[in-house]
């Protein structure tokens, strides 16, 4: 089959790799209809994430076709149209038992690098470097999937492939990132990062009570799409301060939630951009820290920060004091998205939610190594690049 492989930091190359096969009785394998750029896929393609090799299949959000079917896997069968959710549980370990799959103590076979790394294990990512479970990723002709009778979902008629697709990453994580936010009636959200999840984690945040969302990004294509499809006010942040900005917009007391869908590769201006990029550049600190940083000080007292945006290890001037003497409370995680999909598609089926527009740019996987150099480079108004092998 074709895959798109990670050859090295800014390297990608089409290649004709073996074909999957069902290991484990609850496998089965999909033939990849679309799969889709994500933004932390940028930071593997930009080296920051550690243990990719050489030859690794890249992509972890993607709709497709069963093929074959392991024989334990009830409620799936060869031709159903199918979204696999990105974090892979195994549905029956103490934390799936939470509906915290992406806790998962069992779908990563390579458990010591993120037990070093954090304390305790991470559960397994399509994909996503060989700390995550070394999964082969979406952007192939085909994927095997593990436990597929938990990381699988048929789509039901009436959605199209365009908005099934970002049910298997953006939009649950959107979606995550605004139930873990706590938003309650009325609530102001900010959200920084107008990309794929920024969009979703927008909507979302409506659809859960939310009576103003206000988006911070650069981008002018962006903030116009969280502002027409996502019903956002928008703050472009090379233009106005941002903190004097929300101050300004919400009465001097500050957005109750805040949600960061930036992640490690932020930018901002000034001195602190500097400071931070050469500390990352020099692997001083392996985080850029301006969105979340700016999130935390931003918020209400006792309000929440939700942190979407990526982070893999150890930033620098990381605001504790304001945490703690303004009494927010902080959550994260990788989406589980298990959680969510079913809700996800009823939104979708009542015409409250339609991630359709976040597909850009559709092309060929032999075309996909330019998809990545335009959605890292945020030409032509690239949102999502879509590959269909
Ligand atoms: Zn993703
Ligand atoms: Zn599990």
């Amino acid at each position: 089959m074709r895959a798109l492989t990670w050859q090295g930091t800014d390297k990608l190359s089409v290649e004709t790799i073996p074909d999957p096969e069902i290991v484990n009785p609850r496998d089965v394998i999909v033939r990849v209809t679309m799969s889709s750029v994500c933004g932390s896929d940028l930071h593997l393609l930009n080296g920051y994430v550690p243990t990719m090799k050489p030859g690794d299949v890249l992509g972890h959000e993607f709709l497709g076709e069963v093929v074959e079917v392991g024989s334990a896997v009830t409620g799936l069968a060869k031709g159903d149209r199918v979204i696999t959710v990105s974090i892979i549980g195994c549905g029956h370990c103490e934390p799936c038992q939470r509906q915290e799959f992406s806790c998962c103590d069992n779908s990563n076979p390579n458990p010591a690098a993120t037990e070093l790394l954090y304390g305790y294990p991470c559960g397994g990512i399509f994909g996503y470097s060989h700390a995550f479970g070394g999964y082969a990723g979406s952007h192939a002709t085909y994927v095997r999937v593990p436990f597929a009778d938990v990381n699988v979902f048929k789509v039901p008629e009436g959605i199209s492939d365009e908005q099934a697709l970002f049910v298997s990453d953006a939009v649950p994580t959107g979606y995550f990132g605004a139930d873990i936010a706590d938003i309650e009636p009325g609530d102001t959200v900010a959200v920084w990062g107008c990309g794929g999840v920024g969009q979703m984690a927008m909507r979302s945040a409506y659809l859960l009570g939310a009576e103003r969302v206000i988006a911070i990004d650069r981008f002018p294509d962006r903030l116009a799409l969280a502002k027409d499809k996502a019903g956002a006010e928008v703050l472009d942040y090379t233009q106005v301060n941002v903190h004097e900005a929300l101050v300004e917009l919400t009465g001097g007391r500050g957005p109750d939630r805040c949600i960061d869908c930036v992640g490690l590769e932020a930018h901002t201006t000034g001195v602190e951009q500097v400071y931070d990029a050469t500390k990352q550049t020099l692997r001083l600190h392996t985080e850029r820290g301006a969105a979340l940083r700016q999130a935390i000080r931003a918020c209400r007292k006792g309000g929440t920060v939700s942190v979407l945006g990526v982070y893999a290890g150890m930033m620098d001037k990381f605001p504790m004091g304001a945490i703690v003497n303004k009494a927010l409370s902080v959550r994260s995680g990788q989406q589980p998205g298990q959680r969510y999909v079913q809700r996800i598609f009823e939104h979708i089926q009542k015409g409250e939610l339609d991630p359709a527009y976040l597909l850009t740019h559709p092309m060929s996987l032999e075309d996909s190594p330019g998809g990545y150099a335009l959605f890292r480079d945020k030409e032509q108004a690239c949102l999502r690049a879509v590959f269909m092998p």
